[in-house]
């Protein structure tokens, strides 16, 4: 059994508020009341017997079937309140518009670093920022040009890139980025792992000092077992995960203990665990509602990832309040199936891969039952024995009968969504069906 996490008084308030203005006053919800069992119920039972808000409701109902009337959406957009934002996504199903405020967002981006001693420390408000991530999430995107550096400040802070395809990057655009991070001096570092790991390959390699920001935060992606070690032989800085999306805000954030605490003053997560032939019961989808945006009611978003509970809901750091999780397990868009038919994570398979001795990087598909293949990139001169061990690490996770091809390339680029897949099936997959929900 799964110990219940704490919550406090505040937290069940804001999530009574929550759920009675967006059952009663928003028009995105108010086909949710005939689900609900009503006022004489505890509010968590209220919430769980409501469906997940996904994207596609998202379309149908933007943007005022999210926003309480008594907002003004034009006023708000005018006076900059509020703007209009596009999140990437690998095909049109992902895509979404959604409304974005500011003064919410820096909050819940504030609160979020309270939850770690390092981010605390370093993370100030006005204190140098770097981020390396894809231009297609942020920043400013100038594939031809190189961009000077004053042409890629926004108040604290510096984006390093200005690419969309980062296994294009050449050896002078990376010298570049290690001269700006000695020159800048973050404080913070706020890096797509992938990105940063690439970055760090070539540190390594070129056997280049590079500077050493206070705290380097890990967002965007999922953070592979591979990326942490590339990271780790180039960087000494505390490593922090934050997780959130562009719907929910900051949700979790990784503390310096490794666990990760609930950002529980501006979200809600409800949990529903997975059937126990595919993970249990301590490992499930999240669903987020967002608590204090005024401008943007977010009720039982489905944030598409999976989270590894605490079993005992305790950590070494003594943070208890909110859910405690050990691990975001990846995307649900990243799980693939063994030859039998149960779900593996892509943690599962990321923390098996990562062993593997010498690789750079890697995307594993699974085209049908049964079928997987493995891109990898690799230095290693002797393919034959990496073969092997590859082909060990397939069949002890996926099955004795699992067909498996390794195909070996320079580079792997990114999806279109601007971020790197490291796992995923290729035919369609419900995820409603891997769940223990009545
Ligand atoms: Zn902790």
């Amino acid at each position: 059994m799964i110990r219940l996490p704490r919550f406090s008084a505040e937290y069940y308030k804001k999530s009574l508020a929550t759920l009675e203005t967006s059952l009663n006053k928003l028009d995105a919800y108010s086909p949710w009341r005939a689900f609900d069992p009503g006022v004489k119920y505890p509010v968590d039972e209220r919430y769980a017997a409501l469906p997940a808000l996904t994207k596609s409701d998202i379309r149908e109902h933007f943007p005022r079937g999210f926003v309480p009337a008594e907002k003004d959406i034009e006023a708000g957009l005018n006076n900059g309140e509020i703007q209009y934002v596009n999140t990437s996504g690998s095909s049109d199903a992902f895509r979404v518009t959604n409304i974005w405020n500011q003064a919410w967002w820096d909050a819940s981006e504030r609160t979020s670093w309270k939850h770690n001693a390092h981010a605390s420390q370093f993370a100030t408000g006005d204190h140098p920022e770097a981020i390396l991530a894809n231009a297609r999430n942020v920043g400013i995107i100038s594939d031809e040009v190189d961009l000077p550096m004053e042409k890629r400040r926004l108040s604290h802070f510096l984006f390093l890139n200005e690419k969309t395809d980062p296994s294009r990057w050449t050896p002078e655009i990376m010298d570049r980025m290690i001269e700006e991070l000695e020159m800048f001096k973050p404080a913070v570092l706020e890096a797509n792992p992938s990105l940063l790991a690439r970055l760090c390959r070539y540190a390594f390699a070129k056997n280049k000092q590079v500077f050493q920001p206070g705290i380097i935060t890990f967002t965007y992606e999922y953070p592979s077992k591979l990326h942490y070690k590339q990271i780790r032989r180039v960087f000494t800085s505390h490593l922090a995960s934050s997780y959130g999306s562009t719907e929910t805000g900051y949700v979790f954030m990784q503390c310096e203990a490794g666990k990760f605490h609930q950002n529980s003053d501006f979200c809600r997560v409800d949990f529903q665990p997975l059937k126990q032939e595919h993970g249990g019961s301590d490992i499930g989808r999240m669903l987020v509602t967002t608590f204090d945006n005024p401008w943007y009611y977010m009720l039982r978003f489905d944030v598409g990832d999976f989270a590894r509970l605490d079993r005992e809901q305790k950590c070494d750091c003594g943070r208890d309040s909110g859910f405690i999780v050990d691990a975001i397990e990846g995307r649900w868009t990243n799980v693939t199936l063994t030859c039998d038919g149960r779900l593996v994570t892509l943690r599962r398979i990321d923390d098996a891969l990562s062993e593997l001795d010498n690789i750079d990087e890697y995307r594993l598909e699974q085209p049908a039952k049964g079928v997987y293949t493995l891109y990898l990139v690799s230095q290693r001169q002797d393919k034959e024995t990496l073969n092997k061990e590859a082909r060990k690490i397939l069949s002890d996770i996926y099955g004795e009968k699992a067909e498996t091809s390794i195909i070996y390339g320079e580079f792997l680029t990114p999806e279109d969504s601007g971020k790197y897949c490291l796992a995923k099936a290729l035919f369609p997959l419900n995820i409603v069906n891997y769940l223990d929900i009545k």
